[in-house]
């Protein structure tokens, strides 16, 4: 049993969406195209999950979100793929593959085979067990990955009004998942092993101010600490989370961020691994030139950091790499390297930031860290490499971006703390 397509997407994330609407822009034609997807839905923004989907009035739903809304474009809807003659095979693992035969296998048996194929099989969040920490299938400790994830952590947290919820892990999920069991009146404490939250790219300053404005909103923090067990109830539920230095918390639920890995599995030992990815050229191609990879799975040269090449997990950079290696294959004759900007944004509570390059280098802080109006910029060599705004119009966000991209000229350091943003803006 078996069904043949000219272009095949592996996955059917935020990524397959992008390259699903870029194929029908360059004018694919019916049944040429398939996306196989373990999920059952059609592709979605996957940002929404741990922001509009928690919310505890009127809360985003699908189809409201399915791609590509999240960049201000059309919505595909399941029968939107119908209309385009693009095959969605849901709810269906590929359990192994072959590039050397172009081939697929589906944990059903079926083989799907392709000339050309786009692996956009993003991330699996990593689990406790992997840090020798037991019982995290309990039904009240909740991942957040996928669509499944969220409707277990909405279920479980509804009935946690006014209870204790513990978040492991003080990066993007933590951050975002506390606030949103904060907004859903469940008290929350954060437990994560550094000095302070989302320490891959705040500064401590930074992270003050973030860390301020949640313990006024009721959230605690431990820091520098990890949990070495939880504590079960006799129905199997956790009803405590045991730190390392003793410390035992109360818990009606638990909610664990602590990072992820691509899921590059299917592909080891058939093409090249770098930085935990797959490895790609400027065009998105693997060491196999039939096979792209793309998003979080894809390992790929950074033109503005010297081509240094980088695995980032974030939506932006899947939209534009899946937009990219859709071109690289549809025109390959005017499609050049792409050119890419690190982009990083997050909202909670009321507050919003972006982040645009790299935090390498000297950092310069500036703006009002009471008022919630500040920014910083990372200096390298003379120029601006990095920028973070906390609270920008989108002319704020454009400006620093442009600092940026165009690597801005910094003479005197002191100057660009007190001009602050009026230099990105003036650049
Ligand atoms: P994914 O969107 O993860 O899609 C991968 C797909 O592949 C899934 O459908 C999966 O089921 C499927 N798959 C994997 N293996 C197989 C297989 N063997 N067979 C069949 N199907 C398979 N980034 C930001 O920049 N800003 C944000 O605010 C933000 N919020 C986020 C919130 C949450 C809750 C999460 C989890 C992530 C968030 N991110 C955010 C990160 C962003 O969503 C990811 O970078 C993006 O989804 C990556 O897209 P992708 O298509 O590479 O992978
Ligand atoms: P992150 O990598 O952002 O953060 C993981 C956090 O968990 C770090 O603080 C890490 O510390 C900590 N940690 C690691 N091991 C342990 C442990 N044993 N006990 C306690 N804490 C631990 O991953 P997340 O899980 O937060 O996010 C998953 C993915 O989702 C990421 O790709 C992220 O980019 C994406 N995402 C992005 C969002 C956004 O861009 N706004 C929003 C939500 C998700 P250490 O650094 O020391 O390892």
């Amino acid at each position: 049993m078996g069904r043949a397509f000219v272009y095949v997407i592996l996955g059917g994330g935020v990524a397959a969406g992008y390259a699903a609407l870029e194929f029908a822009r360059r004018g694919v034609a019916h049944g040429e195209l398939c996306i196989i997807s373990e999920e059952t839905v059609a592709p979605y923004e996957r940002p929404a999950l741990s922001k509009g989907y928690l919310l505890p009035e009127a809360p985003a739903r699908l189809p409201s979100f399915h791609t590509c809304v999240g960049a201000d474009d059309e919505r595909l809807t399941p029968k939107w793929y119908k209309e385009h003659g693009i095959e969605l095979v849901l709810g269906t693992r590929v359990k192994s593959a072959d590039v050397r035969r172009k081939t697929l296998i589906t944990a059903t048996g079926e083989t799907i085979s392709y000339e050309i194929l786009i692996i956009a099989t993003g991330a699996r969040a990593l689990k406790l067990e992997e840090f020798g920490v037991r019982g995290s299938d309990a039904e009240n400790v909740c991942y957040l990955r996928n669509l499944a994830d969220a409707n277990r952590l909405v279920a479980v947290m509804q009935t946690c009004t006014g209870g204790n919820a513990v978040v492991i892990g003080g990066g993007y999920i933590g951050m975002e998942c506390a606030a949103a069991l904060a907004t859903n009146r469940i008290k929350v404490t954060m437990i994560f092993p550094e000095a302070h939250c989302m320490a891959r790219l705040f500064t401590p300053k930074i992270a003050g101010f973030y860390e301020n404005y949640y313990k006024s909103k009721g959230v605690k923090f431990i820091k520098g600490n990890v949990l070495t067990s939880l504590e079960n109830d006799s129905e199997g539920k956790v009803k405590a989370v045991i730190l390392k230095d003793g410390t035992r918390l109360p818990a009606d639920m638990v909610v664990v961020g602590i990072g992820i890995r691509a899921n590059t599995g299917l592909f080891e030992g058939q093409l090249h691994l770098e930085k935990g990815g797959i490895k790609v050229n400027g065009r998105m191609q693997t060491s196999n030139t039939s096979v792209y990879a793309v998003g979080d799975v894809a390992a790929f040269p950074v033109r503005l950091f010297g081509n240094e090449i980088r695995r980032l997990e974030h939506v932006d950079s899947a939209r534009k790499t899946a937009r990219h290696a859709v071109a690289a294959i549809m025109t390959p004759k005017t499609t050049g390297d792409l050119d890419y900007l690190p982009f990083f944004y997050s909202r909670v509570f009321t507050l919003s930031w972006q982040f645009y390059g790299d935090n390498v280098g000297n950092v310069v802080h500036y703006g009002d860290f009471n008022s919630g109006r500040f920014g910083a910029y990372w200096t390298n060599k003379g120029v601006i490499v990095g920028a973070f705004l906390e609270g920008g119009s989108r002319e704020d966000y454009e400006a620093i971006a442009k600092a940026v991209r165009f690597k801005a000229a910094v003479k005197d350091t002191h100057e660009l703390e007190s001009t602050g943003l009026e230099f990105a803006l003036r650049a």
